[in-house]
């Protein structure tokens, strides 16, 4: 067969390299709008690189924008991508309830939606959600603390625990909340915990927008107020960032030295300083929660939705948003501690053993 000219130019160029390194193809499939809360944490890092990366290899164009935690900020940004024709919406919101409108002019421009990592709630327009089991999430928090409690303070009984929540316009902050609950709670009606302060509920152990020095302040004015002659065994912390700042608190008053031991004080997302924290014998535990992974399944979604087919989703009853119960794709989470963190974290490449020194 005889492949004229023109023909095989168009083929070369195709396949070549544009001055970027991107393949020229990259941008056939059209662009996707990927809108991550904020640069501040690295997991949202992570899940943004890993996003383009995955879609560049399938085919896509990305437009990947970081709000800062600012709502107006994603709101524009949003607003923007919808201006410029993207063929889908990705979407990690700060604020889980503020994007109705702006999505419902993606709904009317042909543009499907899907929650990343966190639920969009008051929107009939989010078409799927793609996440990790979120309760589970909780409940492997709490195990962990629990099983700290008894390792390193086996005669302490009843262990006195502080309960942090996370951001309570973040929908998942309530499920890992209620999830670790579901441990902790029978310990508590059963003597086994107590709570010093008292103070239970999002409504009162929530950190509005994940704030690790928000924490680390009220960790300071628990301990202040509670503690006087008791010993803090544990804290229960839903994301790493508000860990360190826990850490910091109890540090400040002696906890780590001397014979005031460590109290157990969990996480979430393995982020490099909690994972050295670890290392040091100082955070006890985290979660690791696999960004590529995730960024898998939302490619997967997304090529599902764009070729006409059905996105592959594994739970149709857990996240209604208010308006509807989104079609979702849950992901399994992992806990990590001292003991795992190097077969889970480095092992799966994660992690180079360098990052961790
Ligand atoms: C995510 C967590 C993260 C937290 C703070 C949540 O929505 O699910 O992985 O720790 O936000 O960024």
């Amino acid at each position: 067969m005889q492949i004229s000219r023109r023909a095989l130019l168009a083929l070369t160029a195709a396949a070549s390299v544009s001055a970027l390194g991107a393949p020229m193809f990259a941008q056939d499939k059209g662009t996707i709008g990927i809108s991550m809360p904020t640069k501040s944490s690295a997991r949202w890092i992570s899940d943004g690189e890993s996003m383009v990366a995955q879609f560049t290899a399938a085919g896509y164009g990305t437009d990947l924008q970081y709000a800062e935690d600012d709502i107006p900020n994603q709101l524009a940004q949003i607003e923007n991508m919808i201006t410029k024709g993207v063929k889908v919406l990705v979407i990690a919101a700060i604020d889980g309830t503020t994007l109705s409108n702006a999505l419902d002019n993606a709904a009317a421009a042909g543009i499907k939606v899907i929650a990343y990592d966190r639920l969009i709630r008051d929107s009939g327009s989010v078409d799927y959600y793609a996440t990790f089991d979120n309760f589970k999430v909780g409940v492997q928090q709490a195990e962990s603390l629990v099983a700290g409690l008894k390792a390193n303070f086996p005669d302490a009984k009843p262990w006195n625990v502080e309960l942090f929540g996370g951001s309570p316009d973040d929908n998942n902050a309530f499920f890992f909340y209620n999830g670790a609950m579901s441990v902790l709670q029978p310990m508590i009606d059963a003597g086994d915990i107590a709570i010093p302060s008292g103070q239970a509920g999002m409504d009162v152990v929530g950190t509005l927008r994940w704030d690790g020095a928000v924490a680390q302040a009220r960790m300071d004015n628990l301990l202040s107020a509670n503690y006087g002659d008791k010993v803090l065994h544990g804290a229960l912390s839903p994301y790493d960032g508000l860990s360190i700042g826990i850490l910091s608190s109890v540090k400040g008053v002696g906890y780590g030295s001397g014979d005031l031991k460590m109290p157990i004080v969990t996480g979430q997302d393995c982020e490099v300083p909690s994972i050295k924290s670890i290392i040091a014998g100082e955070q006890y535990s985290s979660i690791f929660k696999d960004t590529r992974n995730l960024a898998g399944v939302t490619v997967k979604m997304v090529d599902a939705i764009l070729s006409g087919g059905e996105p592959e989703i594994n739970d149709t009853a857990t996240y209604d948003n208010g308006v509807k119960v989104v079609p979702s794709y849950l992901l399994a989470s992992q806990p990590v501690d001292a003991s795992n963190y190097e077969e889970i974290l480095v092992g799966s490449g994660y992690y180079t053993a360098d990052q961790l020194k």
